[in-house]
């Protein structure tokens, strides 16, 4: 599957003909994706506990991946994704202007990944303990 969580993808074929969106989901195995905004359904979703409320949720739907193209983020068209060695490592590049897709090789890679994240320290604040009173029973 050429298309990643967080694309930008154009829809091609369908009901959402022409509409863009944000990949939120893939599932590779079925090959389908879900796009922020693009089919979406609406459910009825029922209260199940005392302090809910009945109503209508609206979720995107998942659409076949071959309904939708990639957009590239440099020249901003849907583009047919190649693949090229960086690293050695098998990328996704634009088949138009040949711009790096995948995020983490888009600045050549290595460099850019070992600044990215450092672990935070967790400090975790203790909750003073309000003292009991000796005569709390
Ligand atoms: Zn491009």
């Amino acid at each position: 599957m050429n298309v990643k969580l967080n694309d930008n993808v154009l829809v091609i074929t369908g009901k959402y003909a022409g509409k863009q969106g944000k990949v939120i989901a893939t599932s590779p195995k079925s090959g389908k994706v879900t796009v922020e905004g693009i089919n979406v359904q609406k459910k009825a979703q029922k209260a199940r506990k005392a302090n809910e409320v009945s109503k209508i949720v609206e979720k995107e739907g998942a659409i076949d991946v071959s309904n939708v193209m990639v957009v590239c983020p440099k020249c901003d068209k849907a583009i047919r994704v190649k693949h090229e060695v960086v690293d050695g490592k098998k990328v996704r590049v634009c088949g138009k202007c040949g711009a790096v897709l995948d995020k983490a090789y888009a600045g050549k890679g290595k460099a850019v990944e070992a600044k990215a994240e450092a672990p935070k320290k967790r400090t975790r604040k203790r909750a003073a303990k309000a003292e009991k009173p000796a005569d709390a029973e």
